[in-house]
């Protein structure tokens, strides 16, 4: 039951990312919102100089969050790949040299005193 929730899970994730994605790099348009040109991405009718609809601020806000939301996602696990790829190898490498360094060498601690 666990495992068929989690590939559900998985699946609706996936079919969630690629909505995501297909709207955001398909639809591409842009709006003058205060004198600034704001281009984005959804699907709309109509065609990319004149789309055919309008955002209120509150939306504009949301999209940029939700961006800056995908954007550190993505960022974090790629960093996350890159640190693993690259810094574990050699961190565990040093780490291996030194527990092989103390198990290697002679305890200059003296022995406990018995009375
Ligand atoms: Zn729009």
């Amino acid at each position: 039951m666990r495992v068929l929730r989690s590939k559900i899970v998985s699946l609706l994730a996936i079919l969630l990312f690629a909505g995501y994605y297909a709207g955001s790099t398909l639809f591409p348009h842009a709006h003058i919102y205060g004198g600034i040109k704001i281009i984005h991405s959804h699907p709309y009718s109509g065609n990319s100089s004149t789309p055919g609809h309008s955002h209120s601020s509150a939306e504009f806000q949301l999209i940029k969050i939700f961006n800056s939301l995908v954007l550190a996602t993505f960022l974090s696990i790629a960093l996350e790949r890159i640190y693993r790829s690259i810094v574990t190898p050699v961190t565990s490498r040093i780490v291996t040299k030194i527990n092989n360094y103390h198990n290697n060498c002679l305890s200059l601690r003296a022995p406990p005193i018995v009375f």
